[in-house]
């Protein structure tokens, strides 16, 4: 790493090529922009395609979001016959050996053509990415792109300080952790429980950890104000420095008007604004299970009847993945659904998330709880009826529900989905009741908490400067 001279910084930052991480690097990304850094944002060749198709024909604050962010792209070394593939370990395997090697040299050449590298940004799942900022001699920034309670979780599993059985080896009722409410076991994310079935991701959750010593800075996206305790209870661990809510800054603080979408979809966002304009202040309810999670047929059913039942209207973001082999039916009952509901909803497959949850005629949020439907949906002062799916999710719903208070969970259980009955009276109880009105007084409160923390002068945008001062401390000194 060469000395900075009058040079701007450059940060590279590199997210794990899927939407839910995406999108929070692109933020900060944006964010350290705005405070004169230089960053390249680094995307598949694959990912980056998606998101060209993506924005072909999207309105202008969709693709000038980048504008100032420059991309360079890394192979993930998926050949044709296995781009379909289901297999994990091969995926995470060739991403970290083919790209790492093309990521080596878009290093090399930023460097050689003089943009030198200051440092590195990286996706806590990425965890080879140190090794190769310790090639290039280049500080790196292990990010976060969770909860910090499901950060302290998995560290806490991670070093075995605490375990799922007790010393009898029976299966704990209750998991007690420093900083956070005793969990019992379906609040810990789906790979810590009993149930899971997926042994390499549980493996990819903890071992993000192992090269975290290396790391110089770890950085998360949340905010002091809403995790307090759980972040103290890291200071004398591992502490984590907080920089979020990362969200297209005019929903939140407002410091960059122009930055009214995050510019990464992966798939074209429909115009359901016009829409939602043609309706009255807080009647709509808002539908969307996040970026991966496959919704099973059983359960898309069980929502549509649902929703059809409370009689208001939604709007549903149904991917135009969802149809896979297990759901290869659902079109013809989605398709009845929909004549039926004409008058009632509109379905789309993808729209600009936050510019709905802040659109003056949505009521609630149907969610996944994905760690960024949560953080959105908390900033823009909107109660929830959570839907977990698996990984953090199960997590994010119980806090969701008994820590901030913004929202109705309902649970799956191993022999079905959650019931269209259940549906209906959550949804009526937060569009209709005093515990509603108790629910989005609670979601508002959060959301002035969110706006603190990013405008000048808050918790998260001191924490972005310090990362900045630090950086280029560091920089110069080299
Ligand atoms: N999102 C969006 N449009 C949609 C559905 C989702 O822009 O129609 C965004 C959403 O705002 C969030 C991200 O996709 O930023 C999903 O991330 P999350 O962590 O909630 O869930 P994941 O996709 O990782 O399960």
């Amino acid at each position: 790493m060469g000395s900075l001279g009058q040079q701007k910084p450059h940060v590279v930052v590199f997210p794990y090529p899927a939407q839910g991480h995406m999108n929070p690097l692109m933020e900060f990304a944006k964010r350290l922009v705005c405070r004169n850094v230089l960053v390249t944002f680094i995307a598949t060749e694959r990912i980056r395609e998606q998101m060209k198709q993506a924005q072909e024909g999207a309105a202008a604050h969709v693709t000038s979001a980048l504008q100032d962010i420059r991309i360079e792209t890394i192979s993930d070394g998926l050949s044709p016959d296995c781009e379909k593939t289901k297999d994990v370990d091969m995926i995470l395997d060739l991403l970290k050996k083919v790209g790492g090697l093309t990521f080596e040299r878009v290093i090399e050449r930023l460097n050689s053509q003089g943009d030198t590298v200051s440092c590195i940004v990286y996706d806590s799942f990425l965890d080879w990415v140190p090794d190769i900022a310790n090639k290039f001699n280049v500080p790196s920034a292990f990010f976060w792109t969770q909860s910090c309670a499901v950060y302290s979780i998995y560290y806490h599993f991670y070093t075995g300080m605490v375990k799922a059985k007790d010393e009898a080896g029976k299966m704990r009722d209750v998991i007690t952790i420093p900083g956070l409410p005793p969990l019992c076991q379906s609040d810990m994310p789906s790979f810590l429980q009993p149930s899971n079935t997926y042994p390499s991701l549980l493996k990819l959750v903890l071992n993000q950890f192992r090269p975290v010593s290396q790391a110089t800075w770890i950085l998360g996206n949340s905010f002091n104000e809403l995790e307090m305790a759980e972040i103290q209870s890291m200071d004398s661990l591992i502490p984590i420095r907080t920089v979020g809510p990362l969200l297209p800054s005019a929903f939140l603080d407002g410091n960059n008007p122009q930055d009214q979408d995050v510019g990464t979809h992966l798939w074209k966002t429909a115009n359901c604004i016009d829409w939602l304009n043609t309706k009255e202040a807080s009647t709509v309810v808002y539908v969307s299970f996040g970026s991966l999670a496959v919704i099973s047929k059983e359960q898309i059913i069980e929502i549509a009847l649902g929703l059809k039942a409370s009689q208001h209207f939604f709007l549903w973001v149904i991917r135009p993945d969802h149809d896979n082999e297990e759901n290869n039916d659902i079109d013809d009952f989605l398709k009845g659904f929909l004549g039926e509901t004409v008058d009632q909803g509109l379905v789309v497959s993808w729209c600009p998330q936050m510019a709905v949850l802040n659109h003056p005629s949505v009521g609630m949020f149907v969610t996944h709880c994905g760690w960024n439907s949560t953080l959105e949906s908390l900033s823009s002062g909107l109660p929830v009826l959570t839907i977990a799916q698996w990984t953090d999710q199960t997590t994010n719903s119980k806090y969701i529900e008994d820590v901030w208070k913004t929202g109705i969970r309902l649970n799956r259980t191993r022999d079905g989905p959650v019931g269209r009955d259940e549906v209906e009276k959550s949804i009526n109880t937060i569009m209709e009741s005093e515990e509603g009105v108790e629910l989005r007084k609670n979601a508002l409160h959060w959301k002035t908490l969110a706006k603190k923390a990013m405008v000048k002068g808050g918790s998260s945008d001191k924490n972005i400067d310090w990362f900045i001062h630090e950086v280029i401390t560091r920089a110069t000194l080299a």
